[in-house]
């Protein structure tokens, strides 16, 4: 018997299992695999995943190993996207292994008790009113865990998903790639980058004591789990260069294609699904894992709290309404990234405006915070005609009775926050009936005159706020009962005290 059972190690459940243990909630990670794969499919952090990192203290120690990368590109529009000046306090891409990512993850998770159990494979699953039973095999045999609920984030062939009969509509894959991390027998016989032949393109990424080679898989198998062979990636780059390279010591050899499919419900009952589990998606920008962390972000503190009996009745599906909008925006951008890599003669057109519109600094602005998730806005109660009302609030630089401080690291505590910057006590006395889950603190925030006071969600999205000009706590009471659910009730009256 546990709180939660998370099925699957990969980004999303190892997030999901430090946030869950953050609040308390006792969480066990079944992983099939006994061993991290010695093989690393992704490289990249971007801006929006290293914000919400820095919001549990996560992100700093990955940026001083990582590499930065100030520009994106948006595929099929010959136009360089600039992170500077995005809604972001990471301006950048930062490199570096989805491995050490997960690496870092695990021992945060583990460090907060959480119970990872490796070379454990899920069977199946059923579900009643209460809880949720799985069938979990070793090789020693099986057992049952009953959970109060069972998050997948066990990749986009997701034995949960299939289990809990949730559709997974979408399209399937028209194309194929080849990935090989390989060597040249002959030093630098590519240049890193893409190179063009008569057949098509090559990309060549540089990986320490190899490289990662990328091209089209024009005569996939029936059954894509063939395994490739590097006679396989080495005909398939002959044919779009037109000339023959020899590609020796392979570490990893697989295929991906484009389909583009998501769950048609991200909470079904006492099951939930979070990562590739929930969607996948063309390639394009390379985000899997930082939607996946986006992801499982944003259900940790709500569940925790629904797990704990605190949470508003509509709290989890606020998961599904929010994560599976955001989800439908990446499939969007993802396809249309590839439709626009494949455009002929018809689509020349509606290439020449979007690149026009990407030339223009408000729209590179706005290409390059949809592919990074940075445009990411919640719809916010009450609703109210501020930039950052629903979006992550900036990591601003405060002063407390305690110094210097930044808001990052007062939510690295996972809990709600609500700051008055004004040097009065009023608001935070109203909201004196939610103090067991929102932490009040009275801070002063030079970079911003105008603001008064603040009311974060745990995952740093701006649920409220006032600024002046803007009347007495308007909204406060609405905003925290809808996302924290009522008043303890001892504080109920000096609550109403200070009407909203
Ligand atoms: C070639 C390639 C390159 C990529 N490059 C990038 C990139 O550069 N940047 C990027 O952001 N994304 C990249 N991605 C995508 C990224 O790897 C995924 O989106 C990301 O790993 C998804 O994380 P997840 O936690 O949802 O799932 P996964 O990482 O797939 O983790 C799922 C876990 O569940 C386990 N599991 C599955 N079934 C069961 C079961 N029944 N019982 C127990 N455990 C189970 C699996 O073993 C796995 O460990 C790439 C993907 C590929 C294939």
């Amino acid at each position: 018997m546990t709180d939660v059972l998370i099925v699957g190690a990969g980004p999303a459940g190892l997030l999901l299992a430090g946030e869950l243990r953050f609040a308390g909630v006792d969480t066990v990670v079944v992983e099939r695999h006994a061993q991290r794969p010695g093989f690393c499919r992704g490289f990249n952090l971007n801006a929006r995943a290293l914000d919400l990192l820095a919001r549990r203290g996560l992100a700093e120690r990955l940026i001083s190993e990582g590499w930065q990368v100030r520009h994106a590109a948006f595929s099929g529009l010959p136009v360089t996207l600039s992170l500077a000046g995005t809604h972001t306090d990471h301006p950048y891409s930062l490199g570096i292994p989805q491995t050490r990512v997960e690496e870092i993850l695990e021992a945060q998770a583990i460090g907060l008790g959480a119970d990872i159990r490796r070379g454990h494979e899920l069977r199946a699953l059923e579900q009643d009113s209460e809880s949720v039973t799985a069938t979990v095999a070793t090789g020693d045999g099986e057992y049952r865990v009953r959970a109060a609920y069972l998050v997948g984030c066990d990749g986009g062939r997701s034995t949960v998903r299939k289990q809990a009969g949730i559709d997974f509509p979408g399209t399937e894959a028209t194309r194929f790639s080849l990935l090989g991390d390989v060597e040249f027998a002959e030093p630098e016989a590519l240049p890193f980058g893409a190179t063009t032949g008569p057949g098509g393109s090559v990309f060549v990424i540089p990986r320490p004591g190899y490289v990662r080679v990328i091209t089209t898989d024009r005569q996939p198998p029936a059954d894509k789990d063939t395994p490739v062979t590097l006679n396989q990636l080495e005909t398939a780059v002959a044919y779009a260069l037109g000339c023959h390279i020899e590609l020796r010591a392979a570490r990893w050899l697989t295929r991906f294609g484009n389909a583009a499919r998501q769950a048609a419900e991200y909470v079904r009952g006492r099951v939930i699904l979070a990562g590739d589990a929930a969607h996948i998606h063309p390639p394009a920008g390379a985000i899997g894992v930082n939607v996946a962390l986006d992801d499982a972000f944003n259900l940790g503190w709500k569940l925790a709290a629904t797990v704990r009996g605190t949470a508003p009745a509509h709290l989890l599906d606020s998961y599904h309404a929010e994560r599976h909008t955001a989800g439908a925006h990446v499939l969007a951008n993802t396809q249309a990234q590839v439709l626009l890599g494949e455009a002929g003669d018809r689509l020349g057109p509606l290439t020449d405006l979007l690149t026009r519109a990407a030339g223009h600094p408000a729209g590179n602005r706005a290409f390059a915070e949809t592919i990074t998730g940075l445009d990411t806005r919640y719809r916010m109660r009450p609703d109210a005609n501020h930039p950052w009302l629903g979006r992550l609030a900036p990591d601003l630089a405060l002063t407390t009775d305690d110094g210097c401080t930044r808001l990052a690291e007062l939510l690295a505590s996972g809990r709600g926050l609500l700051l008055d910057l004004t040097g009065g006590s009023a608001v935070l006395e109203s909201a004196a009936g939610w103090a067991d889950r929102v932490d009040l603190v009275t801070a002063a925030c030079p970079d911003h005159p105008e603001l008064h006071a603040i009311l974060l969600r745990p995952d740093g999205h701006t649920a409220w706020l006032r600024t002046a000009g803007h009347g007495h706590a308007d909204g406060l009471h609405q905003a925290l009962q809808h996302w924290y659910g009522p008043a303890a009730p001892c504080d109920a009256a000096s609550a109403e005290a200070f009407p909203s």
